[in-house]
């Protein structure tokens, strides 16, 4: 595979890239004396740039999302052959691959029944958002209206989404904020010290702190509990078992809607379809999008409960009694037609499977390093979804400095492997390294990625 373009025709992308395109979540100011990134083509794990220099893709396409890798051709296939048969029509009549998506989704989520397709992650939570309110206003007369989300947490880039969002530096200058979302602490036990928890019991903990702020909120105005089920950009946190535990009798106690965002974990990425399965609760309304096409074609879904679901249909007497609410490109049929071959490949080629194996294998690899580099403070992660924290020292557990990180990453980049880190958001806690391979990772591809963090680390601070 290459992806060099003529000197021609890459001098022209570049200059076009660098004088028009906006580029998502960097700095352009360094474009003036460098070469703008541009990705040219993908297979498997590997991707191209314009200068035709190899990288293996530790993290799905920067952002968790390639979950079955690049150059599926039976996924384009699958987009092609629907395009020609029928692109779109609007989310109020059905389509073919929206109810055989939607069919083959439910058949992996027991206890859910109802699809609600649209765009984006952000646009799913927003639309879990409205639900909770309207939910509110036909049950509650508008009271239970509050929505709880968890410091660190991420669910997306609307004013609403940052409203719920626990990431301070990605909300900074964006305020004022929608009222009635309200902040609960985040459940890192590594980090236990830091919120004066004891270590013991800290899962039980964490949520006790969920159900004090229920109870300071007053039970009756508090709708929903939105929770990443591992946190992704807030640095990889897998809370303990005994958390989720709490939260599902906290939930159900108070009468509060658990909306889970599985945006990143959802379709495969921890070795189970949903990162709510790895822990046994049960959701009323689920959230996704990354995964679901690999990226393929834009899809989000909101998926809920018949309970959900039948609050907005038990009296069609009343005119407002329904989801007043559309996504225009909700309807388009190549989302679920990607997303349904996606789920095919997942199955056909044990994907699951191959995600748990890997993933424990790469969270031995990344212990290992730990033994051997004193940086790393604390590895965690569910399946291909790891985290290194990095620190200056063991013993306090300071955390690495954001810029120090960011060396590590700029390194293994220059050796071809590309790996993340945690958001420039939280204030003090930028220091989590993340990997992310695409499902089908084998150990050769693990073994390529440890040891350019191996060599990485080495240089910077051996
Ligand atoms: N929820 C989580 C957990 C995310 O990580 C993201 C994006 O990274 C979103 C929601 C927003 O998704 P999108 O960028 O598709 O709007």
């Amino acid at each position: 595979m290459d992806g060099t373009l003529s000197q021609n025709d890459l001098s022209h992308v570049v200059e076009a890239d660098r004088a028009h395109v906006w580029h998502h979540l960097i700095q352009h100011k360094p474009f003036e004396t460098t070469d703008p990134r541009i990705i040219v083509e993908g297979k498997g794990m590997r991707v191209w740039d314009q200068k035709g220099k190899e990288h293996l893709d530790a993290v799905s396409g920067g952002v968790w999302t390639v979950n079955v890798g690049y150059g599926r051709e039976s996924i384009a296939k699958a987009v092609y052959d629907q395009l020609l048969k029928l692109n779109y029509f609007a989310g109020s009549a059905g389509s073919i691959p929206g109810a055989l998506f939607s069919e083959k989704l439910i058949s992996k989520m027991p206890g859910m029944t109802r699809v609600y397709y649209c765009n984006s992650g952000s646009e799913a939570n927003e639309k879990a958002f409205k639900m909770v309110r309207q939910i509110a206003h036909k049950r509650y007369g508008g009271k239970k209206h509050k929505i709880l989300y968890r410091d660190r947490d991420y669910h997306g880039t609307t004013i609403a989404c940052l409203s719920a969002g626990g990431q301070d530096e990605r909300n900074a200058q964006y305020g004022p904020f929608n009222p009635g979302f309200v902040r609960v602490p985040h459940c890192l036990e590594y980090r236990a010290a830091d919120q004066g928890a004891p270590t013991e019991n800290y899962g039980e903990w964490a949520a006790d702190q969920i159900e004090q702020v229920i109870l300071r909120e007053g039970p009756d105005t508090v709708g929903a509990l939105c929770l990443e089920p591992v946190t992704a950009g807030g640095g990889v946190i897998t809370p303990p078992q005994d958390y989720w535990d709490r939260v599902q009798e906290i939930c159900r106690k108070y009468d509060i809607l658990l909306h889970i965002d599985e945006v990143v974990c959802g379709v495969g990425r921890t070795g189970t379809w949903f990162g709510y399965q790895q822990y046994g609760v049960q959701p009323d309304m689920v959230t996704m999008a990354k995964g679901v096409a690999s990226g393929y074609a834009a899809i989000a879904c909101m998926v809920t409960t018949e309970d959900v679901f039948s609050m907005f249909k038990d009296n069609h007497e009343d005119p407002m009694n329904y989801f007043r609410d559309i996504s225009t490109f909700g309807g388009c049929t190549a989302g679920p037609a990607a997303a349904l071959e996606n789920m095919r490949i997942i199955e056909d080629e044990n994907l699951l499977e191959n995600t748990t194996q890997m993933g424990d294998y790469m969270l031995g690899e990344l212990h290992a390093l730990a033994d051997k580099h004193s940086v790393i403070g604390h590895v965690r992660g569910k399946g291909l979804f790891l985290g290194a924290e990095l620190v200056e020292d063991r013993e306090s557990r300071k955390p690495m400095a954001e810029k120090r990180v960011q060396k590590v990453v700029a390194d293994c980049m220059a050796q071809g492997i590309i790996i993340g880190a945690t958001n420039r958001s939280l204030p003090g806690y930028n220091n989590t390294l993340c990997f992310s391979p695409a499902l089908i990772a084998t150990k050769d591809d693990i073994d390529q990625i440890i040891a350019s963090v191996d060599e990485a680390l080495t240089r910077e601070f051996a």
